[in-house]
C-alpha cells in the first residue's frame, strides 16, 4: 500500500539578488513550524532571461505551477534595455492571478510610523484596467492607451474583496474609483460594488471617489480596513499604504486566480544586498503566511505570524528597520529566521496577536452569468486627424452624411468644439466627429458606407467607434465635456 502524501504541493523559485537569502529563511522558518509542503524547485529570473526567454521564465516551468497551483516566489532582477517582458506581469496573466492582496499593518512603536493603528488591506484588480497594454500613437499629436474594464472582471474582484473581509473577521469594504469621470469604466466597478455589497449585510460598505479616498487613507489609513480597487489605483495605493504603514520592506502580498495563487514580498531583489546575509526575510515570509492560509494550514501560519510579532516587538532586528533605543539586537538574514523559530509557539505581548482559521476559508469566487442585453447600433464616432478649424473640418463631414447617418458633433479631447465650440478651447490634430440616425438604428452596411465615402473625401481617419445602446442604455460617453 502506497503512503499518501498529506504535504502540500508547492512550486518554489529562489530568485535573484537577495532571493535565495531570503527564500531560504522563510521556508526554514515555515518548515520549522511544521508546514506540510512538498516543494518544487524552479528557475526564474536572470539566468532564464540570458537564455533567450524573453518573460524570464522556461517553458517547463508552467507545468510545475500547473501541477501544484501554489507558487512560492522571490525577486526577481529585470534586466536593463528592451525586449524583456515583466515575469509578474506574464505570470498574473497566463495564470489569471485576478486578485492582488497587500495587507499593510503597522508595528509601532517597533517599526516607526506617523499611523500606529493602520491595519488595511488592499485589494486590487490585477488584469484588466490600462493594463491590456494596448497603446497607440494614433495622430502627430495624440497617443491612445485603451482602458479594459469588463462585468466579470470587476464581479470577481469585488466579490473576493468581501469574501476576504468575511472570512478574515474585517467589518468594512471601501471602494475606489473615478466614476465622476470614467463614467462608463469605473461607473461599471462602482455599479458591480453596490450590487454585490447589497449580498453582505453583515459588512458595511462605502464609496470613494479615488482623489479623495487617496488623501484620506494617506492622512487617516486607521478610518479603512480591507478597500477594492481597479488595477491602476491599486497598483499606485497599494505602494502608498506599505509606505506610510512605515514597512515596505516587511510587507508579502498575495496574487489569486481561480485555479493557481502566487506568494511574494512587496519588495525587489536589492542587488546590493545579495549574498551578504544582511537582507530582511520579513516580507517574503508574511507572504509565507498568507499562502499557509491559502493552503488551509492556518494553525502553522499563526503560530508562524505570532512567533514573527514576538521576534519584532523583542528587537530582534535587521539592519534595515533598525532603529538606536528600539532594537536590541542587530541580525542577519539567517540569524533572523533562528530568532523566529526559537520563539515558535510564543505570542506577542504588546503588538496584537493574530488568530487565524476562525473562519472557513472561501475559494475565489466567480462571475455569475447574467442574460444578454440587447444591443442597437445607433451611430459611429469616426476619429480623424487634421490640422485646423473646428466649422472647417465640420463642413467637409457634413457633405459625408447621407440618410441616416449625419454629422452630430465633434470634440477635441473630449471637449465639444463643433456645433457651438468656444475659440478658447485648445485643438489638438484629434478630432471625434460622431454620426448618428437621430438614436434609431444604424446598419454596419451604413458605418462601412461613410468610412467609404470618408476615404474617397481623403478625410484622414484613424479609426471608428461604434456607438451602441444596451437595453436602451447608451454605451458611449455623451461628449459634453467635463
Ligand atoms: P528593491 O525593492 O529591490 O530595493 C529598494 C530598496 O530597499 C533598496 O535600498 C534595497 O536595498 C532595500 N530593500 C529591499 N528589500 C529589502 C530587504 N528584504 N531587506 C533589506 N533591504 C531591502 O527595489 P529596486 O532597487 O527598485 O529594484 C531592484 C530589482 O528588483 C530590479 O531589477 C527590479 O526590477 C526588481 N524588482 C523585482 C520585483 C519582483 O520580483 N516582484 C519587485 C520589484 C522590483
Amino acid at each position: 500500500m502506497s503512503a499518501v502524501n498529506l504535504k502540500a504541493p508547492v512550486t518554489v523559485a529562489y530568485g535573484d539578488g537577495i532571493g535565495p537569502d531570503i527564500m531560504q529563511a522563510s521556508l526554514d522558518v515555515l518548515l520549522a513550524a511544521g508546514a506540510q509542503l512538498d516543494l518544487d524547485v524552479i528557475e526564474i529570473g536572470e539566468g532564464v532571461y540570458r537564455r533567450g526567454y524573453s518573460a524570464g521564465i522556461a517553458p517547463e516551468a508552467w507545468d510545475s505551477l500547473r501541477r501544484t497551483r501554489v507558487f512560492y516566489k522571490a525577486p526577481i532582477t529585470t534586466p536593463q534595455g528592451g525586449g524583456f517582458k515583466s515575469l509578474n506581469v506574464t505570470i498574473r496573466k497566463t495564470l489569471g492571478l485576478y486578485a492582488n492582496v497587500r495587507p499593510c499593518a503597522a508595528y509601532a512603536p517597533f517599526v516607526p510610523t506617523r499611523h500606529p493603528a493602520m491595519d488595511v488591506v488592499i485589494v486590487r484588480e490585477n488584469e484588466e484596467d490600462l493594463y491590456a497594454g494596448i497603446e497607440h500613437r494614433q495622430t502627430e499629436e495624440v497617443y491612445q492607451c485603451l482602458k479594459l474594464v469588463s462585468r466579470p472582471g470587476c464581479e470577481r474582484i469585488v466579490r473576493f474583496a468581501f469574501e476576504y473581509a468575511r472570512a478574515n473577521g474585517r467589518r468594512k469594504v471601501s471602494c475606489f474609483t473615478k466614476d465622476n469621470i470614467m463614467k462608463l469604466t469605473d461607473g461599471l466597478f462602482h455599479e458591480v460594488f453596490r450590487e454585490v455589497a447589497a449580498e453582505y449585510p453583515d459588512l458595511e460598505h462605502e464609496q470613494w471617489i479615488v482623489d479623495i479616498g487617496a488623501a484620506k487613507l494617506a492622512d487617516t489609513p486607521e478610518a479603512f480596513d480591507v478597500i477594492v480597487m481597479p488595477n491602476l489605483y491599486g497598483d499606485i495605493l497599494s505602494d502608498v499604504a506599505a509606505q506610510i504603514a512605515g514597512s515596505v520592506g516587511l510587507a508579502g502580498s498575495a496574487n489569486i486566480g481561480e485555479r493557481v495563487a502566487m506568494f511574494e514580498a512587496i519588495h525587489g531583489s536589492a542587488p546590493r544586498l545579495a549574498g551578504q546575509d544582511r537582507a530582511n526575510p520579513s516580507g517574503l515570509l508574511l507572504a509565507g503566511v498568507m499562502m499557509l492560509n491559502h493552503l488551509g494550514q492556518s494553525a502553522v501560519a499563526q503560530t508562524v505570524h505570532n512567533a514573527w510579532l514576538a521576534t519584532l516587538e523583542e528587537g530582534v532586528h535587521t539592519r534595515d528597520i533598525w532603529r538606536e533605543g528600539v532594537s536590541r539586537r542587530l541580525v542577519g538574514t539567517r540569524g533572523f529566521a533562528e530568532a523566529v523559530i526559537a520563539r515558535l509557539g510564543r505570542r506577542p505581548e504588546t503588538l496584537a496577536p493574530v488568530t487565524y482559521g476562525a473562519n472557513a476559508p472561501f475559494a475565489p469566487p466567480r462571475a455569475r452569468l447574467r442574460p444578454p442585453a440587447e444591443k442597437q447600433t445607433v451611430g459611429v464616432d469616426l476619429f480623424v486627424q487634421w490640422r485646423g478649424a473646428p466649422d472647417v473640418l465640420a463642413r467637409r463631414l457634413q457633405r459625408l452624411g447621407q440618410g441616416a447617418l449625419q454629422l452630430k458633433m465633434i470634440t477635441n479631447r473630449g471637449v465639444k468644439v463643433w456645433p457651438d465650440g468656444l475659440p478658447e478651447t485648445t485643438c489638438t490634430d484629434h478630432w471625434r466627429c460622431r454620426f448618428m440616425n437621430g438614436g434609431g438604428p444604424v446598419s454596419l452596411d451604413q458605418i462601412v458606407a461613410l468610412s467609404a465615402r470618408a476615404a474617397d473625401a481623403g478625410v484622414d481617419f484613424i479609426k471608428t467607434e461604434h456607438l451602441c445602446t444596451f437595453d436602451g442604455e447608451p454605451g458611449y460617453s455623451l461628449g459634453q465635456g467635463q
